[in-house]
């Protein structure tokens, strides 16, 4: 396969630069890419704009994601292909992730049709009495959408197929560790009716590009995924703009005494390691209840050993290569610093390249960074509380809030921990890395702010325009 006819793409007319994109383990070329910096970024910029004051009827929005959400479905295969060799994420997790982009873009047709909007009640004051109000969803203008190598296609089609349902054209700058399949969705986008200027592409090294759009007061919305250094540095550097930042965290789960601990061992297995603990929402610290520790860990530390690492092209392939080496390296360098200072490894915590073990550590201090820095790597790090009270202060000892899980069942337990946890989300008896993908989903704290959710993210692209009108 081939991205040679994308290099002929209007944005990526400057002086012809490109980069060979290769395959994540072996290296094989997979195709070439045009790079473009600030003045392509302006450009992408002055057609979006353009095609934002045109506009487009919501009816035809609502067509084009349709015929959009069909057209990824047909290239599942080769998206998923595409994901597994540029970000080494294993086939059956490139298979699902594919899914589930085309459910988010179906989902996005559907809201397309039923924009939010209300009557506003003004008789409730003697004033309004008589006048009828209703808000009026306008979309806000140019987004720019910036996106993570983790869900190369599903977070950008968080981003793109809501502002489209919105009514909002998007300047998109994808990772610049996968640009591939974003290209491949730009081209699907087309062929599927989307017309010029409301979706462009630009690839290349970040800064001119973002800066030029944090630059320019034609794009009204930016919404960003990625680490918390850089979400927080983008809106300082825009503070007019409306930010959606999606960030890191620490993900925690507490298993209390009287869990389903089978339940419990199966979900932190899958929640710690698939793709290689390489989203947002992988668990990365695991507080067990002192009552069940032992008999909990005992049990947990073979399943970790069992997980499947090595080649993502296997199916039955868990853990994958990090995306880089010196991610690899950072992490093994982690479970070492925790290890000096007296923690267990149960399991795992060997390196070889860009592959990490599945690994389960137990007794990492607070302040090791397995702990309080976002690990983004296949590790779980345990610790012995006493009970749920204990677990909830020190799942808020940190800086992130994004899904927190407890397993108990215990009603009153799960009630308070809901209520006093600090998360974007609380999940009771299910893993911290669920996510639907039409649920309102975000954080607090260094997590982020904002909603994302198709129906959440869309509330964040319009403006409600409030209409008065006195019949007179
Ligand atoms: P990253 O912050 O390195 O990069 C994200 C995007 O920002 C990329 O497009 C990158 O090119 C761009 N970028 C990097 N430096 C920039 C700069 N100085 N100026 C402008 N743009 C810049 O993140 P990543 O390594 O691609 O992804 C991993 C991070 O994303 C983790 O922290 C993870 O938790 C987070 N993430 C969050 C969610 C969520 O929904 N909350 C989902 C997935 C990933």
């Amino acid at each position: 396969m081939t991205y040679e006819s994308l290099q002929s793409r209007p944005i990526d007319a400057k002086a012809g630069v490109v980069e060979t994109r290769r395959d994540l383990l072996t290296g094989e070329a997979l195709g070439v890419v045009a790079v473009g910096g600030a003045a392509e970024a302006a450009r992408a910029v002055d057609r979006a704009h353009t095609a934002f004051m045109r506009g487009l009827p919501a009816d035809v929005r609502s067509q084009i994601l349709s015929r959009a959400a069909s057209l990824l479905e047909e290239s599942a295969d080769e998206l998923a292909t595409l994901i597994r060799r540029e970000v080494g994420k294993p086939a059956t997790a490139a298979a699902t992730e594919v899914a589930r982009a085309v459910t988010t873009t179906r989902y996005a047709a559907e809201e397309a049709r039923r924009l939010p909007g209300e009557r506003v009640p003004l008789e409730a004051t003697a004033a309004g009495a008589g006048v009828l109000a209703v808000t009026v969803p306008e979309p806000r203008g140019v987004v720019a959408a910036i996106t993570p190598f983790n869900f190369p296609v599903n977070l950008v089609m968080h981003k793109v197929a809501p502002a489209l349902a919105a009514g909002c054209p998007v300047v998109l700058k994808p990772s610049e560790k996968a640009p591939l399949t974003s290209l491949r969705i730009a081209e699907l986008l087309a062929e599927a009716g989307l017309p010029e200027g409301w979706l462009e592409v630009v690839h290349g090294h970040p800064e001119p590009i973002v800066d030029a759009w944090c630059d320019d007061d034609r794009v009204a919305v930016l919404t960003f995924t990625g680490s918390a250094k850089v979400g927080w540095s983008l809106k300082a550097r825009s503070p007019r703009k409306i930010h959606i930042l999606e960030l890191g965290s620490t993900s925690a789960m507490y298993v209390s005494r009287d869990a389903d601990l089978d339940l419990a061992r199966r979900d932190a297995v899958q929640a710690g390691f698939a793709y290689a603990g390489q989203a947002c929402i992988s668990l990365q610290r695991l507080y067990v209840d002192d009552v069940i520790a032992d008999e909990f860990l005992a049990l947990l530390a073979p399943d970790v050993s069992g997980v499947r690492a090595g080649d993502p092209a296997a199916p039955e392939v868990v853990v994958g290569p990090l995306i880089t080496d010196a991610a690899a390296e950072r992490v093994s360098t982690w479970i070492g610093e925790a290890r000096d200072r007296g923690a267990t490894i149960l399991a795992g915590g060997d390196r070889e390249g860009p592959l990490v073990s599945p690994t389960l550590v137990l007794g990492a201090q607070a302040d090791d960074k397995l702990m309080c820095e976002e690990v983004f790597g296949p590790v779980i790090s345990a610790a012995r509380v006493s009970g749920v009270d204990e677990a909830i202060e020190r799942i808020n000892d940190s800086r992130f809030g994004l899904n927190t899980s407890i397993y108990t069942r215990d009603l009153a337990a799960s009630l308070r921990f809901a209520e006093q946890v600090r998360s974007g989300t609380v999940l009771v008896n299910m893993p911290p890395s669920f996510r639907a993908d039409h649920m309102p989903y975000g954080g607090i704290g260094d997590s982020g702010q904002g909603r994302e959710g198709v129906r959440y993210t869309i509330a964040e692209m319009v403006d409600m325009k409030l209409v008065l009108l006195n019949p007179g």
